[in-house]
């Protein structure tokens, strides 16, 4: 089946549990909000302080997988600055930091990338035009030097890697799980962390590699500092005030994913009140263990069934992660050739 493209955000659930934020400075922030494409989440200004130490400038790019658009920070209290991603590379961020940047009398040091997403290294271009000297920073993979071009401009972050300016010492710790590249970066002086697209401001993230993508959570609910404050920085959407918490219900959304998917696999699906619609559907050509075989996309439009139907795709993606998971652990088997699914003891009777 085809998967939908790595990295796309899924919005689940788009309960809002971080009240907005009033800026800290007197300084004239601009204060041109950002409509949300979903009327559910709260709009973000474009460029706002969130602590002494941390200006959120969006990247213009609101969209259904984006939230409010991408966040870029700008870290720091001197003349140099940390800046954490880009954004995709809309004149409206570089203008808006541009601006920050004169107001704030600071300049960019360094440019940190958390992923390889274009949503967060489009700016780069933009970023080198108007501050040549600036350094900027990723996760080198394997397949980058393949590819070549301007992977191979970026300096290569180490695991541990601590990048230091005035009022903020930031630590990259490789998390793989939504991207194989994967960094957060981990905020000494305010026992913060910046979480990238591993954990977002709304609802859940999307990743590649499950048992990665949990490992990495686990790793990250250590990562803030001495319990000074514990806030997440997400890649998208508003600040996180207990990160610690939100990590911890992350790890416990995953177990329940993947114990849905369980059940479902134990489940008939002749069975209408858990399968609303999978027979209607009209997949499955009668294989005669039909009943007790699954494809993708009759776990999704069971599991997902309260989820707007143009988000099954992007679901289904964290379904197939779960039965590779499964795989590994030999708890169930594929049948014809991979098309369909079965819990490892069921019976196909
Ligand atoms: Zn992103």
């Amino acid at each position: 089946m085809r998967l939908p493209p790595a990295g796309r955000l899924l919005l689940q659930h788009q309960q809002q549990q971080t009240p907005p934020l009033r800026p800290l400075s007197k300084l004239a922030l601009n204060n041109k909000k950002t409509m949300p494409p979903n009327p559910q989440l709260p709009a973000l200004v474009e460029v706002e302080r969130l602590s002494p130490g941390c200006i959120r400038i969006l990247a213009g790019n609101p969209g259904k997988f984006t939230l409010q658009g991408t966040n870029t920070y700008l870290v720091g209290n001197g003349a140099r600055r940390l800046l954490i991603d880009t954004g995709e590379g809309r004149p409206s961020w570089i203008a808006a930091l541009t601006r920050t940047l004169r107001d704030e009398r600071a300049t960019v040091d360094a440019a940190v990338l958390t992923h390889w997403h274009h949503d967060h290294t489009g700016g780069v271009p933009d970023l080198l035009r108007a501050w040549p000297g600036v350094k900027v920073y990723k996760k080198h993979q394997p397949e980058d030097e393949a590819e070549g071009g301007e992977q191979q401009k970026l300096l290569d972050i180490a695991d541990g890697q601590t990048f230091r300016v005035p009022g903020a010492s930031l630590t990259a710790v490789h998390t793989p799980g939504h991207t194989a590249d994967h960094m957060v970066l981990a905020w000494e002086e305010e026992g913060a962390l910046f979480t990238g697209d591993n954990v977002l401001g709304h609802g859940t993230a999307v990743f590649e590699d499950l048992a990665a993508y949990v490992a990495s959570l686990e790793k990250m609910g250590r990562l803030f500092f001495g319990g000074k404050g514990g806030r997440a920085y997400p890649g998208h959407g508003a600040v996180v005030q207990d990160g610690p918490a939100k990590i911890a219900e992350y790890i416990r959304h995953r177990a329940q994913r993947e114990e849905q998917v369980v059940q479902m696999l134990r489940a008939d699906k002749a069975d209408a009140t858990l399968v609303q619609g999978v027979a209607a559907a009209g997949e499955g050509e009668g294989t005669g263990d039909d009943k007790n075989t699954w494809t993708v996309m009759e776990l999704v439009r069971s599991i997902y069934r309260d989820v707007p139907e143009s988000l099954h795709m992007a679901a289904a993606g964290g379904v197939v992660q779960v039965l590779q998971k499964l795989l590994r652990e030999g708890k169930v088997v594929e049948v014809d050739d991979g098309e369909r699914w079965k819990l490892v003891g069921r019976s196909v009777l």
